[in-house]
């Protein structure tokens, strides 16, 4: 009874005119058995007008206000109607540094404006290998419990985006994702088991039209976190109407 949330990270891709193609593609889709988030970058979300999908930014600064060029603050992203926001996604803790305790404030902060975190965890290939693969997930979720508590989890969403399957083609397996899915879920109920329960947990990397109805049917898998494919307006459709 966790409602599936479908979520497309158009990353630094798209322009105007995707904005238009995906918003008439949706018009006329029967989409209300799942949540659409659509998370464009920052300039294209005013260019947003009649969609019956969410809007969620990609990231937020971890400062309110002020001198800090370049960077967008919570409150513009809740005054261009965003619902949603990419946090700690796995390209902006390579490129920028982005640590779990940076991560941890920045989900204060979206939580604090009433915007639900779309909290992205997820371990590179080399840590799968060499077996830390649930330690390394639970530290990512630990910075976060240990900074806004267990409670706030039930307005935060995860997403468990393997850095090996995301723009690779590689998709985890149905399995791969489930037994890390249920290991999320378990990690969560060592404190509260209802929210665990409720917690809605999104799998990234690699999803397509092609293999999302597989990765959606297992248990704990209750949407997806979609780059590439979101891309094009039917591939990114057909994921929605699997979830
Ligand atoms: P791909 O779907 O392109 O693998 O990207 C996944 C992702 O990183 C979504 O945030």
């Amino acid at each position: 009874n966790r409602r599936p949330i479908v979520a497309g990270n158009w990353k630094m891709n798209g322009n105007l005119a995707l904005i238009k193609q995906v918003e008439e593609l949706f018009s006329d889709a029967d989409i209300s058995h799942v949540d659409v988030v659509v998370c464009p970058p920052f300039p294209y979300l005013g260019g947003f007008n009649d969609s019956n999908f969410a809007l969620g930014g990609q990231n937020i600064s971890h400062y309110e206000s002020g001198a800090h060029t370049g960077e967008t603050a919570v409150s513009m992203l809740k005054e261009m109607n965003c619902q949603y926001v990419i946090l700690g996604h796995s390209e902006r803790r390579a490129d920028n540094n982005e640590s779990n305790e940076l991560v941890a404030d920045k989900v204060e902060l979206a939580l604090a404006h009433k915007l639900i975190p779309l909290f992205c965890i997820g371990e590179p290939e080399d840590i799968r290998e060499s077996g830390q693969l649930f330690d390394f997930i639970a530290a990512q979720i630990d910075a976060v419990i240990n900074k806004v508590g267990i409670a706030a989890f039930n307005d935060i969403v995860i997403a468990y985006e393997p850095i090996w399957a995301i723009g690779t083609g590689k998709t985890a397996s149905p399995e791969q994702a489930q037994e890390v899915h249920a290991f999320i879920r378990q990690h969560l109920a060592k404190q509260d088991s209802n929210i665990a329960n409720q917690c809605v947990i999104l799998y990234g990397g690699s999803v397509k039209g092609s293999n999302a109805v597989e990765l959606f049917s297992q248990p704990d898998v209750d949407g997806g976190l979609i780059g590439g494919a979101s891309l094009n307006p039917e591939d990114f459709l057909s994921i929605c109407l699997a979830a």
